[in-house]
């Protein structure tokens, strides 16, 4: 099944994300969200992002998927880089985010067993913007405030478009 994607301004977005106890439930859902992330091209998906407000999100950076639930930044490496980053709930604007390089995180998988990785590079960087959205933060929460700036507008005309959308 695909779900809609939830786009800038909709509450669900900011809302606290409960944690999740794994049932055929929850893995039929982890199936949907990378049915739903793959048809829109995205490298990863949160609940939050199909309106539901639970602790899980998939990620794919090409390397196969990954099924992530009830995730924890355990460590984060001093050394960061800034690069471009984008989201499928805030359509058309990319934006320079700074993310540690190296990240060490727990999360369980769909079985219910406890992962525990180091990662680096592109990955960490996707798992620490999908693991935002958990705790109800966006990428533009996270960029300088001149860029904030420079994007106000169009964040507005995004907010304006959802409102649209709903009637
Ligand atoms: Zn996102």
């Amino acid at each position: 099944m695909i779900y809609e994607i939830r786009t800038y301004g909709d509450p669900c977005l900011s809302d606290v994300n409960q944690l999740v106890n794994i049932d055929d439930n929850i893995k039929q859902l982890l199936d949907d969200m990378l049915e739903t992330m793959y048809k829109t091209n995205g490298v990863g998906l949160a609940a939050p992002q199909i309106g539901i407000n639970k602790q899980l999100f998939v990620i794919d950076i090409g390397e196969g998927p990954r099924k992530v639930i009830n995730p924890e930044i355990i460590e984060m490496s001093e050394d960061h880089n800034d690069s471009d980053e984008g989201c499928l709930s805030v359509p058309g604007i990319y934006k320079k985010v700074r993310r540690a390089n190296k990240i060490k995180v727990k999360y369980l998988d769909e079985n219910g067993s406890t992962v525990e990785e180091e990662m680096e590079g592109f990955l960490a960087k996707a798992f620490q913007h999908e693991n935002d959205h958990l705790n109800g933060v966006l990428f533009v929460d996270r960029i300088s405030p001149l860029s904030r700036r420079m994007i106000s507008k169009k964040l507005q005309l995004l907010k304006k478009a959802r409102l649209k959308n709903k009637k």
